[in-house]
């Protein structure tokens, strides 16, 4: 983003019908109905673009100089099992973790408040949370993290307990409390702070029904804990619907991030969630602005990623990060060592990819800043 005035959301030309069928859909066959997918194999097809669109180029942009030293005893063992990095990132020359210390960063003109939404399930919402703000932690930045999805990922990812009856975002929507009384510092990185979400949190859809100024509950927590914890970034995790949990993280957030898949079906449900962001920027959160799109889950080795990337570029050509985060079995498996990518293979793809997006998504918002 530039220095430019907040610009209104775009929903662009976006809707599920034109969308879907130039999303890598070969023109010469339709999805069987039975299994959503083409019952043909794929390498005789028509395909509409063919190899004549290169990858994204953005993905050569140079890898920013971040130094930051991870969690020794933490740090799993490396070995060379990772895809293939995307062109223009070297994982050891360009990331250097000699030194560390101060803050990398650019620091925010006022603290910024990230909902990462997508409404779709698994397009990597959870997996972005997580990284970004360890990054961004590491990167010297004070950083809060609050999962507002019952399943409780995130946590799980920053190595934080949430076992059932633990206390977190289920108290502070539905007792009132503070997010300070809950929030608890992740071992993954300094100044990283997470309020936990437990399975509790499922009922919370349903009790928030009957609450008084049930969409601004999490605002008002947020609001009273960023007066007197200095906070560079917030991110909140939304589950994969537009219930009230999304609701009051549309409503307590400045920025939107929406992580998209460059899968098939890519933008399936994007217009859906535009349309609910407009409807909470008129109604609700007059500052909201979606500023972010970081395309996730990227195959370099196939031609529908860069053919969904080209898409997602077109219709979001402002927001989307010139990073591109790689499919990676590092990024995969770090959740269940209680990791992020950041120190469970600080060497992989996942992990320069998730730095280089930190880095561009902190310099956008010191640009804003003059
Ligand atoms: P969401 O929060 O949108 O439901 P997640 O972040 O939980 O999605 O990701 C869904 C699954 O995909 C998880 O198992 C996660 O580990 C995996 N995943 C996410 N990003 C990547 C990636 N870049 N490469 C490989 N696997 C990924
Ligand atoms: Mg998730």
């Amino acid at each position: 983003m530039s220095g430019d005035p907040p610009t209104e959301v775009r929903v662009g030309p976006v809707t599920e019908v034109e969308v879907a069928p130039t999303l890598g859909w070969p023109h010469a066959v339709h999805a069987d109905e039975r299994i959503g997918w083409p019952n043909v194999s794929r390498e005789t097809l028509d395909w509409p673009q063919l190899a004549t669109r290169s990858r994204p180029t953005s993905t050569q942009a140079a890898v920013p100089d971040v130094r930051f030293r991870p969690p020794g005893p933490r740090r799993a063992h490396f070995d060379d099992d990772e895809l293939t990095l995307p062109p223009g990132l070297h994982a050891e020359d360009d990331v250097s973790r000699e030194t560390g210390g101060d803050s990398k960063f650019p620091l925010p003109a006022e603290p910024r408040t990230f909902v990462v939404a997508n409404q779709k399930g698994g397009v990597g919402k959870t997996t972005t949370v997580v990284n970004l703000s360890a990054a961004l932690a590491l990167g010297g930045l004070s950083v809060l993290v609050v999962d507002l999805d019952p399943q409780g990922n995130a946590s799980t990812a920053l190595g934080i307990e949430h076992a059932a009856g633990t206390h977190g975002t289920y108290e502070v929507l539905l007792s009132g409390d503070a997010i300070a009384d809950h929030a608890v510092p992740s071992p993954e990185a300094p100044n990283l702070m997470v309020l936990p979400a437990s399975i509790d949190l499922a009922g919370a859809e349903i009790a928030l029904v009957s609450v008084v100024a049930r969409e601004n509950r999490l605002l008002r927590a947020l609001t009273a804990y960023l007066d007197d914890h200095p906070t560079d970034y917030v991110f909140l995790d939304c589950p994969p619907s537009l219930g009230l949990l999304t609701l009051n993280a549309l409503v307590a957030a400045s920025e939107i991030l929406i992580p998209i898949q460059c899968e098939y079906y890519a933008l399936e449900g994007v217009s859906q969630l535009m349309r609910t962001i407009n409807l909470v920027k008129g109604e609700l959160n007059d500052r909201l602005r979606l500023t972010t799109v970081l395309l996730t889950m990227y195959d370099a080795r196939t031609r529908l990623a860069a053919q969904v990337a080209d898409e997602v570029r077109a219709h979001f050509p402002a927001e989307t990060l010139p990073t591109v985060i790689p499919r990676s079995v590092r990024i995969s498996e770090a959740p269940s060592y209680g990791q992020t990518v950041l120190t469970y293979h600080p060497d992989s793809a996942g992990s320069v990819s998730y730095l280089a997006a930190a880095s561009e998504i902190a310099a956008r918002g010191a640009k804003e800043k003059s």
